[in-house]
């Protein structure tokens, strides 16, 4: 973070300012543990501050200090919308392209407020006044915790801002796993935890509390494991039928992805999940070294994110789009059994 830019920022919080706070649309853990651990520490600083998310979020997150005042812009538009037009300042965080908001794109766009990026993800877009990008960052929360510090607040943070911020941290680094995970990542953990962070509670809350849909669902998404050993690369799906017959609910798919990322020699995993509502197929990309999964999603799935970790979609039917997927891996066979 350079000193120009938080100088700007001081300057700007410097009187009391009418803030939104916006995460990504389908939040995760960074998303909502940034927006929630960045809107309680500009309370505390005299700001009136606001979270307004494009939709819901996993009930594993539900837990969050200060969960109960964000409001959902699908949800409660009239009041999402009225803090958007109120604010004098805007935070987007975990994400740099406008896009990645969903429907509040176009109230966002049209915004006349100063606009402040904190994100980790590759290649951003330039619509902030103020971009704090560093694709090296394990997660937005980091981010948070370096931008508080920045603003000489590290010593004022509270057990809330430090649950939240651990949780996204927690969530995005894979538990601490990740090649993200620096040993300053593990510097802010501990000091994290001082400041009143419960590390056992917060694992359990986030990852101890399976529903059964959860379970069945993970059964039937390991049955219809493909394992392309040729390509390094294991992909399954989930279709709108299954997700259906066992009661789907936000959520219940986190992290699935991953289990095709276990098994020996396996280097890309994917995972295609439909959602008819939308009209189509949700697409999760993981990769271990240093194969590109942002590049691929980029240029094949409208998608993007990190290097071993990204997003796309596609609006072929579920059978087309696993289709086009294999046709496209022959061309990055070599890449993949390097
Ligand atoms: P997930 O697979 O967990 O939804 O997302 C993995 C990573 O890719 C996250 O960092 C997420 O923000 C990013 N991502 C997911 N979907 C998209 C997408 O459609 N577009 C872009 N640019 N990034 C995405
Ligand atoms: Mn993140």
């Amino acid at each position: 973070m350079n000193s120009a830019d938080i100088a700007t920022v001081k300057t700007l919080l410097s009187k009391p300012q009418k803030i939104v706070i916006v995460p990504h649309k389908n939040p995760d853990g960074d998303a909502m543990g940034s927006s929630l651990g960045l809107s309680h520490f500009l309370t505390y600083q005299g700001h009136n501050t606001t979270i307004v998310a494009p939709n819901d979020y996993p009930k594993f997150l539900k837990w969050l200090p200060g969960n109960g005042s964000v409001l959902n812009y699908e949800r409660e538009n009239t009041q999402a919308k009225k803090a958007l037009s109120a604010a004098s300042l805007i935070f987007t965080l975990d994400f740099n392209h406008l896009s990645r908001t969903g429907q509040m794109e176009g109230p966002l766009s049209e915004s006349d407020a100063v606009f402040i990026m904190i994100d980790h993800h590759q290649q951003p877009d330039s619509y902030a006044q103020v971009t704090f990008s560093n694709t090296d960052m394990s997660s937005t929360c980091e981010m948070v915790y370096n931008f508080i510090a920045a603003l000489g607040g590290a010593s004022k943070i509270t057990p809330e801002i430090a649950s939240c911020l651990y949780t996204g941290i927690m969530t995005d680094t894979g538990s601490f796993k990740y090649p993200s995970t620096t040993s300053k990542t593990h510097r802010i953990v501990a000091n994290l935890m001082d400041q009143g962070a419960s590390h056992t509670a917060i694992h359990q809350r986030v990852f101890d509390n399976n529903s059964p849909s959860r379970l069945h669902l993970l059964g039937t998404t390991l049955n219809n494991l493909k394992i392309l050993s040729e390509y390094a690369t294991a992909y399954t799906s989930l279709s709108q039928d299954e997700l259906d017959r066992y009661g789907y609910k936000k959520g219940d798919t986190e992290g699935f992805v991953n289990y095709g990322l276990t098994l020996e020699g396996i280097k890309f995993a994917v995972i295609f999940i439909e959602n008819k509502e939308e009209g189509i197929i949700k697409i999760s990309f993981r990769s271990v070294g240093n194969f590109s999964v942002n590049e691929f999603a980029r240029k094949h799935f409208n998608g993007g994110g990190h290097t071993n970790a990204a997003g796309g979609r596609s609006e072929l039917k579920m059978e087309e789009t696993t289709a086009k997927f294999e046709t496209i891996l022959a061309d990055y066979k070599k890449q993949l059994l390097c």
